[in-house]
């Protein structure tokens, strides 16, 4: 594995040590966050070291999942009740400067980790807490307070990955591309391939995601790539520059290079996380060049071999490109005035994908042990995601007929139930699906309680029965068989108990898990199949495409 654990060094903890017993105000001066400035590599290792001993302890653990062609560590930051740990939790990541010449990710990366940790880790630990208490938070810039708030909610509901950089060598030469000057974004598997310069497609048919191959990957994209595989991610945002806008996929399309609408299977989603950022700031739903503020990648411009498609198919992640500034590279002193104008879209974006969403867990009926090896599908999506170690899985939906009205309508809808409906197979299992109320904000809680094929079959395609079986009965009442062919021709027979159950609870006992103190999450489970409407729209053309190499 890449991932090892970093300790942070002697100094900067008798440091942070030293700062948290002199003060309030000395807090910060450890980890100067007003004097905004782009911190070298190395200086960036050390902050997120001084984070991890100073007002993360307690919350936090730092791993390195990698080093770039020129041995620099790539970092990550994880801020959780439980860090380090697989958890029932939404998780979410902050990805910065993998286009080494667009650097204010890193540094916009960084300040939010210190206004989560001092904002919400000392409620998340349970002693008390180690670090630095509420009342000690020092305000970087003005309205950061804000987000305390939000900050601890999300702190205490989720696991939260600050990644600053993804390729520091880049960052230290000034150039887009990785110490081997390749394009890190152009060079993760693509399920087209990709295409030629001449506009030839090296591939015309959807071959969902290539293997891994990490050995013909550079090495900041395999450590990104193999570290991203064991986190789970629900949500992600990935900073780049040279334009003001919230970017989502597909980014990749098949068959030319002509700017146009690809839509996922996932529009109304990506749409809805997008649209929270952009309308969070103040300028950026405000584009004249973008809709709303926001953008299919490929009505933008295609590109092959991104990050963010991969994630979308691989992990199931909804991973959303966040370009910052028009100019790229701008001077540190504007980095205050950036961290302003982001801050409430990283949060509303964080928040949006975390709790509204398909959560619950996969579990054995009888001993109620997490099915780890299930593939959950989401109506209409045609490829499946996983749980985690734990059972648990947490999936941001939004209703089609909501994301895709104008505006008003938009609006007046937006905290109308919508139903979405999830199905399950696991090998030796049943397969299952059931259809949830969700609410907009708060999503819906759904348990799977998979029961055993009779026999030892397995379950899933071609396996089970037949949906008549009477081994399909289950507890609660009836079996009804869901319309196989929304699930990709797959028999899927309805397991839910017919009636409302109690929201999600902890797999281990002895360990609580935030998530079931969400609350206000009440739903219910539907009797009858979904009868969610597909919506086709058409295909939209490009609109007033600009060609940047931002993204
Ligand atoms: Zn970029």
């Amino acid at each position: 594995m890449l991932a090892r654990r970093v300790s942070a060094p002697a100094l900067a903890r008798v440091a942070l040590a030293l700062a948290a017993l002199a003060g309030a105000a000395r807090a910060d001066a450890a980890l100067p966050p007003s004097a905004w400035r782009y911190r070298s590599n190395a200086d960036l290792a050390s902050a997120l070291d001084a984070l991890h001993a100073g007002p993360c302890a307690g919350v936090s653990s730092v791993t390195s999942i990698g080093t770039s062609v020129q041995g620099e560590e790539l970092r990550v930051l994880e801020v959780s009740t439980d860090p380090g740990r697989t958890q029932a939790k939404p998780s979410f990541a902050f990805l910065g400067n993998m286009h080494g010449d667009e650097p204010v990710g890193r540094e916009l990366i960084l300040r939010l980790a210190e206004l989560v940790c001092l904002a919400g880790a000392p409620g998340a630990r349970a002693d008390g807490g180690v670090g630095v208490a509420p009342a000690t938070i020092t305000v970087a810039e003005p309205g950061d307070e804000r987000f305390f708030e939000t900050a601890r909610h999300l702190a205490l509901r989720a696991r939260l990955f600050f990644a600053p950089t993804l390729n520091p060598d880049g960052f230290a030469a000034r150039a887009r591309g990785n110490a081997r000057g390749v394009d890190l974004n152009r060079d993760w598997p693509d399920q087209y391939g990709s295409v030629s310069d001449d506009g030839s497609a090296t591939s015309t048919t959807n071959t969902r995601m290539p293997a891994d191959a990490l050995e013909t990957r550079q090495p900041e994209t395999a450590a990104a790539l193999s570290w991203s595989r064991t986190v789970n991610l629900t949500g992600a945002l990935s900073f780049h520059e040279g334009a003001v806008v919230a970017n989502y996929p597909w980014d990749a399309k098949r068959g030319s290079r002509r700017a146009e609408y690809a839509r996922c299977p996932d529009d109304a989603a990506f749409r809805r996380l997008a649209r929270a950022y952009a309308d969070a700031h103040p300028t950026m739903h405000l584009s004249k060049e973008f809709e709303g503020g926001i953008t299919n990648g490929a009505k933008w411009y295609p590109l092959w071999g991104g990050m963010q498609d991969w994630h979308y198919v691989v992990t199931g992640t909804l991973d959303v490109t966040i370009e910052v500034n028009d100019e790229k590279f701008p001077r540190a002193t504007e980095l205050g005035r950036l961290w302003r104008e982001h801050r409430g879209g990283i949060f509303a974006a964080a928040t949006t994908a975390t709790r509204g969403a398909l959560r619950g867990f996969v579990r054995d009926a009888s001993t109620r042990e997490p099915i780890a090896n299930a593939a959950l599908t989401v109506e209409g999506v045609e490829f499946p995601f996983a749980p985690n170690a734990l059972g648990f899985f947490a999936r941001p939906v939004a209703s089609g007929d909501v994301e895709r009205k104008n505006d008003a309508t938009r609006e007046k809808n937006a905290e109308k139930p919508f139903a979405a409906s999830l199905a399950v197979t696991a090998p030796g299992y049943v397969a299952a699906a059931q259809t949830a109320t969700v609410d907009p904000v708060d999503g819906a809680d759904l348990v799977f309680e998979m029961v055993r094929v009779e026999g030892g079959a397995r379950g899933g395609a071609g396996g089970g029965g037949s949906p008549s079986s009477p081994n399909r009965e289950t507890r609660g009442g009836s079996a009804s068989v869901v319309d196989a062919a929304r699930f990709g021709g797959r028999d899927f027979v309805d397991v839910a108990p017919r009636r409302r159950i109690e929201p999600a609870t902890p797999v281990s006992p002895g360990r609580p898990h935030p998530e079931a103190v969400w609350g206000g999450a009440a739903f219910v489970i539907l009797a009858a199949a979904a009868t969610i409407r597909k919506r086709r729209a058409r295909t939209a053309r490009g609109r007033g495409v600009s060609r940047v190499e931002g993204v």
